[in-house]
């Protein structure tokens, strides 16, 4: 394909507003552009990248017996109503009206929409299993759309559901999708790690999240790309590796999501969903009698344990939520951050947020500072971390302005529901006991996950098991993020390129180095002087000796200096470049490999059998 005939408006800077690599370099070489906010144009080189992700998912869904099909996504809110999401989803939703004045919605995910076609089409057990999916735009009206292709309000996802009679059937099929998603980010060229994920209300082993590991920006090696002229960063002077490091550090590190793993063992988890080793240590102490303590103008746990000249372990800290519109009081040992994925799934809420200072006034007769758990209105409930219960004689908020207690007990002052949830610390003890957590920043890039009877019941999706008796349809869905994949991939493939000029000048530039699967075309063919006839002719006999071999060939057809020809291709990144160049009249063209760096200049009658070569590596 002629270069000249593609849309790809590189650019010579990077943009001003990424703060990201990925989304730098997909709007410098071309590949996006935003049309108005999180929501961008898939330009020709990025849409080619897509659609060869759509094939690498297709062959792999086909491996499992997963069915493509595709719902709209314009969708009757009355869908929702059912699901009752329509009114818990919250401001994402894209709410619109039909000519009629009818309420309609853009589709942000799709179980409403699979569950209302199964359940019409679908009366009997012998019907199931049933494994179907697509790969669509989705609309989500994020509140801050940001980095690129990695949060946006219009993205592609290819969405899966399955539809069973048993759970272990269920099982299954979300082990079979497990191992396609294995397979599909491995062949994407994707560095990731499967984790427990956030399964809502029903724990971890039913959901897993895949994550895209976002490299460390000190790991010179993984990010520099030397030409051959260097032969080592050691040959690097200092002062401009020191710009290189510069340069990589004023880069924002992507991930969103923190994952935590185990320095031993194959535990591995979301941050929201992550806990430590715990064993019960309560002290077998005699209890003291309550005493409230003056503790002027203390705020922080911290100001608490120091005025009372006490271990911040010592002091309970009391937060007030507000959970689908009942009011908890959430109990911490301490420092220890509230991990509120865990308290909501715990609670089984749609909805929880932190009560604001004047409701918890309302509810707890103090103000922030002074809040604690003893004497508490009936109606509110305690959630308290497991770790709470090991105190004895603890200090806590007198629920009084400016007052605290001490000699606090479980039990015997308060009444908790005792589980876990706290925020884990980077160091603590992996949960079964092997190695220690650790954390790394990561992007979700997929999410398999059971979804058990949640839409069947809500939506009355039954059908007739062998005897006959009505049972409710047992789900599982599947999400892979398409186009934030693309963010992903770029993310881990963006390279600083260092040459050194003959003058022995060292220039480092950013470029993409993309994976061979999913690179918008195999080849990039230069003329370096497209005036020159006899190399016109040589470019035109190698493009069309590459296609023949089912090369897809980017042909830089355009009349430009050369300079600029070869930083665009370093931009856009495909995986081997070949440049008709001075020695077109001899026949003889350059080859080079972008990922091994390797570069030889072959005649262009073995060019075929060379690229096979260097390419089987
Ligand atoms: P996140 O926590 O990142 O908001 P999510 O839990 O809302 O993700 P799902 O509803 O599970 O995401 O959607 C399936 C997949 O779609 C995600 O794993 C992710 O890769 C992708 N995705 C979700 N929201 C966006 C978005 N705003 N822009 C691009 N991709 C997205
Ligand atoms: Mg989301």
């Amino acid at each position: 394909m002629k270069q000249s005939k593609m849309l790809i408006p590189t650019l010579r800077e990077m943009p001003s507003d990424a703060q990201v690599i990925s989304h730098a370099l997909m709007v410098r070489a071309g590949y996006v552009r935003q049309v108005s906010a999180g929501i961008y144009a898939y330009l020709p080189l990025a849409n080619r990248t897509i659609e060869k992700l759509k094939v690498i998912m297709r062959q792999e869904f086909d491996k499992i017996g997963a069915v493509e099909m595709l719902a709209p996504a314009l969708l009757t809110a009355d869908l929702w109503r059912e699901s009752g999401r329509y009114e818990t989803y919250g401001e994402d939703l894209y709410k619109l009206k039909n000519r009629e004045k009818s309420d309609f919605i853009l589709g942000p995910t799709h179980e409403e929409t699979l569950t209302t076609l199964v359940r019409d089409a679908v009366k009997s057990y012998k019907q199931l299993p049933l494994n179907l999916y697509q790969i669509q735009s989705k609309y989500r009206d994020e509140k801050r759309p940001r980095n690129g292709l990695l949060r946006t309000r219009e993205f592609i996802m290819k969405d899966g559901y399955s539809f069973h009679q048993s759970y272990e059937d269920l099982d299954l099929t979300y082990e079979d999708y497990r191992q396609a998603y294995e397979a599909i980010f491995k062949r994407a060229g994707l560095e990731f790690k499967g984790i427990i994920g956030d399964g809502g209300a029903m724990g971890g082993k039913d959901s897993q999240e895949f994550m895209a590991i976002t490299p460390e920006r000190t790991d010179l090696n993984r990010w520099l790309s030397l030409d051959k002229s260097i032969p080592s960063i050691d040959d690097i002077p200092e002062h401009i590796l020191n710009d290189i490091k510069n340069e990589l550090s004023s880069w924002m590190i992507s991930g969103e999501d923190t994952i935590v793993y185990s320095s031993e063992s194959g535990y591995a988890a979301n941050l929201e969903m992550a806990s430590n080793a715990y064993k019960p240590s309560r002290k077998v102490i005699s209890h003291e009698d309550l005493l409230e303590v003056e503790t002027p103008d203390c705020q922080s746990i911290d100001e608490v344990s120091q005025f009372l000249n006490i271990d911040s372990h010592q002091v309970i800290k009391t937060l007030v939520f507000i959970a689908d519109d009942q009011p908890i009081v959430a109990l911490l040992v301490g420092n220890d951050h509230v991990n509120d994925v865990k308290l909501k799934n715990y609670l089984g809420a749609d909805f929880l947020e932190v009560a604001s200072e004047e409701t918890a006034f309302q509810i707890m007769g103090a103000h922030f500072g002074s809040l604690g758990p003893v004497n508490l209105p009936e109606n509110v409930r305690i959630i308290a971390d497991r770790n709470v219960e090991d105190l004895a004689n603890a200090v806590a908020g007198a629920n009084k302005d400016g007052y605290h207690l001490k000699g606090v007990n479980p039990d015997r002052d308060f009444k908790a529901e005792y589980v876990d949830i706290r925020e884990v610390k980077e160091g603590e003890m992996s949960p079964d006991g092997q190695g220690v957590l650790q954390f790394a920043r990561g992007i979700e890039v997929g999410h398999i996950f059971k979804l058990g009877t949640r839409y069947s019941d809500s939506m009355g999706a039954n059908i007739l098991d062998e005897n006959g008796r009505s049972v409710p349809i047992i789900m599982g869905c599947y999400g892979v993020g398409v186009s934030r994949i693309l963010s992903a991939v770029i993310e881990q493939h963006a390279r600083l390129f260092v040459t050194k000029t003959a003058k022995g000048d060292y220039r480092y530039s950013w470029g993409i180095n993309f994976p061979k699967e999913l690179a918008p075309f195999d080849v990039h063919l230069i003329t370096v002087n497209s005036k020159d006839e006899n190399a016109q002719d040589l470019t035109e006999k190698v493009e069309a000796d590459l296609m023949a071999k089912g090369y897809e060939v980017l042909t830089d057809d355009r009349n430009e200096r050369v300079g600029s020809k070869f930083s665009d291709s370093d931009l856009i990144g495909l995986p081997i470049r070949v440049t008709v160049g001075k020695k077109a009249s001899e026949g003889i063209v350059e080859v080079k490999i972008k990922a091994s760096g390797d570069s030889i200049e072959v005649n262009a009658e073995n060019l075929i059998e060379t690229l096979e070569i260097l390419t089987a590596k």
